[in-house]
């Protein structure tokens, strides 16, 4: 490795002051990091990767590439129901940084983003590799899982409760206002709903709570990162059921308001990046969440009759565009 990668490791991500834990026996430095897992759990593991100009938009804050980066491995994790345990980062840096900024001050900002969101999740950085090219980041993030009630995308059966964690469609707005898309979508919004889109976009809150709550009595989970009607088309199809949607009753983003109803259902089921949790439990469970979860919301219920089925209030089978994100579509 050239001196410089080296100097770059060691003032910038091998921080001395980010979480350690009793769990890892050897971290940034060596050919591998070690680690020494509980014995009463089994390890979930993830990777994604975020590339310039398609996973996030160009002129994106170095703040808020590493947060989101760091975030949707996050959001996998709690889609299972696991605990965050460890992390390693593969970083791909173009020669000379955009915004002409100095490549000290973007990484700056991107480690310290990324540790402050680590540390909230008393996750640790333990390897990863530098290397030059188009901006891209890879995270692998490990976690314990119990291992009885992981929340796979198989369980769900049919009488199960289709349940989101909070409301839709925030991100799809937050992306029209970063790629100056769509004005009809947003001219409308106050400042204030336009941050919150430009948040849900750059900033997703992993529902690593929600998923540890959940693991011992959802049947079936996943996160919300293509657009609800294509990632719950994963849960139907891995546990061999169908689905009806409650259009009504889907929680949409107050930052949806400059649409009318049906082009407000349609960016809330096809909308990607809101990285909330989708999942599906037995009725009898579900007063007892709602009472801790007031945000949660129940949008439809699991069929034997195969297929999803959107309804509106009138009963009416509704016809949308909707199809996800598909990067090979
Ligand atoms: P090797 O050539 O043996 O793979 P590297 O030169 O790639 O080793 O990395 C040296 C050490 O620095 C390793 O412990 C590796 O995990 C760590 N490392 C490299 N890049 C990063 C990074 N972006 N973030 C964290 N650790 C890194
Ligand atoms: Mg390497």
């Amino acid at each position: 490795m050239p001196g410089s990668e080296f100097q770059l490791i060691q003032s910038f991500f091998a921080d001395p002051e980010q979480v350690t834990r009793p769990d890892l026996v050897l971290g940034i430095g060596d050919d591998c990091a070690i680690v020494a897992p509980r014995e009463q759990s089994n390890l979930a593991i993830s990777i994604d990767t975020l590339i310039s100009g398609v996973h996030f938009p160009h002129n994106t804050t170095p703040d808020a590439i590493a947060y989101k980066a760091l975030a949707v491995n996050l959001s996998d994790l709690a889609a299972m129901g696991a605990e965050p345990a460890w992390f390693t980062l593969s970083l791909t840096l173009p020669e000379v940084m955009y915004n002409d900024r100095p490549r000290e001050q973007w990484l700056k900002q991107f480690s310290q983003s990324l540790f402050s969101l680590a540390s909230e999740h008393n996750l640790q950085l333990i390897g990863g590799d530098t290397t030059r090219g188009p901006l891209a980041i890879t995270i692998q993030i490990s976690g314990y899982v119990s291992k009885e009630n992981a929340m796979k995308r198989s369980g769900a059966k049919p009488g199960d409760l289709i349940i989101v964690t909070g409301a839709l469609g925030a991100a799809a707005i937050g992306l029209d206002i970063a790629l100056e898309q769509n004005e009809e979508h947003y001219t409308c919004l106050s400042e204030q709903h336009k941050q919150e889109a430009f948040r849900a976009l750059n900033y997703p809150q992993a529902k690593i709570k929600e998923g540890l709550r959940l693991q011992s009595i959802a049947h079936s989970a996943l996160d919300l990162s293509d657009g609800l009607v294509s990632d719950l088309g994963h849960i139907l199809t891995a546990s061999d059921v169908g689905a009806k949607l409650f259009l009504e009753q889907i929680p949409l983003s107050d930052t949806l308001v400059c649409l009318n109803k049906k082009k407000a259902w349609e960016t809330a089921l096809t909308g990607g990046d809101d990285y909330e949790l989708c999942f599906t439990l037995a009725e009898e469970n579900w007063s007892s969440v709602k009472q801790e979860h007031p945000e949660f919301t129940v949008i439809g219920v699991i069929t034997a009759q195969k297929g999803l089925r959107l309804l509106d209030a009138d009963g009416e089978e509704l016809k949308m565009h909707t199809r996800g994100y598909d990067h090979f579509g």
